[in-house]
């Protein structure tokens, strides 16, 4: 099999579901429709055999990963995710791994309504590289620097389960259904597209967590010209990370990446409706702190003492 071959065989034969798609796979380019008053977005994201997923993973997970982490990119700048493409490069021709993978994507692709139209395929260590575009209405999207001092800060769920997830991975203490749960979040982070159009109504500023809370809410203040003060008993923690990280449940939810989940900001006057709305949808979301106009971040402790909080996270260099 070459790679000509491999391609039709494969990412060829994934069915295409937007009418938007003039052409894809097989010229030079591919060819969308952008519907008036949408703009384009456009986010590329690497994942690297052994930095971000082990190479005896399942296929299927990998694929699903790297299309869900660019999804979130997507979900971030409140954009509805359209089509990506895929830079594949693979260290040999091994068909099963490749239907796995194949699979993986389609299944991914298929659950949000999302089409593949290009790519590249090459060969050495594996890595994936995906590029994903979305639209949004004109002038709709959200930045990470438009927060304001008094807006409110919120995540949109409970932090640090994929981190612990990784602390684990070698772990035999843990019961079959916990270690399941956690793996999950690990494997197949769910990136926030329903929050989608509340975001382009509401908010000011927006984040995914890839690197951890602290981290990745540090971009929104440094891109906006602002601080954070964060309420501690207000961080939604995952509920088996104090069950098994004992020794600091609310570190790991502040600086723990892979979660995916979105930090962004509301101004006050618009926090109580997005709440109703939020309710409305039955989403849950979690309001954290205040942004202020001090620089840096802090946290106020339970027992009302502030303290400063160092931005912790993944960083590759
Ligand atoms: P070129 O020589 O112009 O780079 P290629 O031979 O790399 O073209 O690719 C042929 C066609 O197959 C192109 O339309 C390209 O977008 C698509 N393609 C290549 N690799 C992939 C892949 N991994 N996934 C999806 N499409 C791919
Ligand atoms: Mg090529």
């Amino acid at each position: 099999m070459n790679e000509f071959s491999l391609i039709n065989d494969f990412f060829k034969s994934i069915p295409l579901k937007r009418s938007s798609v003039v052409y894809g796979i097989g010229d030079d380019a591919a060819c969308m429709e952008v519907p008036e008053g949408s703009q384009l977005l456009v986010s590329t994201d690497t994942l690297v055999s052994g930095v971000h997923f082990l190479p005896e993973w399942d296929p299927q997970v990998i694929a699903s990963k790297a299309v869900r982490v660019n999804i979130s990119d997507m979900a971030a700048m409140a954009a509805e995710p359209c089509w990506i493409t895929l830079a594949l490069t693979i260290p040999e021709i091994n068909i099963p791994w490749l239907q796995s993978f194949t699979q993986g994507i389609k299944n991914t692709l298929n659950t949000f309504n999302i089409d593949l139209v290009g790519g590249d395929t090459t060969r050495g260590p594996l890595s994936i590289t995906i590029t994903i575009m979305g639209l949004a209405p004109q002038g709709q999207s959200v930045r990470r620097c438009g927060a304001k001092p008094g807006d409110v800060i919120l995540v949109s769920g409970e932090l640090g389960g994929a981190a612990l997830a990784v602390k684990l991975l070698h772990e035999s203490n843990i019961s079959a259904d916990d270690k399941t749960e956690l793996m999950n979040k690990l494997h197949y982070p769910n990136p926030r597209v329903d929050l989608l159009t509340l975001l382009q109504k509401f908010a000011s500023s927006a984040i995914d967590i890839s690197d951890g809370l602290s981290a990745d809410l540090n971009h929104i203040c440094k891109a906006s010209g602002v601080g954070a003060t964060l309420n501690a008993d207000a961080i939604p923690v995952h509920p088996l990370v104090p069950k098994y990280w004992q020794k600091n449940p609310l570190d790991l939810a502040l600086t723990g990446g892979d979660d995916y989940e979105l930090c962004f900001t509301i101004p006050p006057e618009r926090f109580n409706v997005f709440m109703q709305e939020i309710k409305n949808t039955n989403l849950t979301c979690f309001p954290i702190g205040l942004i202020d106009a001090t620089c840096g971040l802090r946290m106020r402790m339970n027992d009302d003492q502030i303290v400063s909080l160092f931005p912790q996270g993944y960083s590759h260099f």
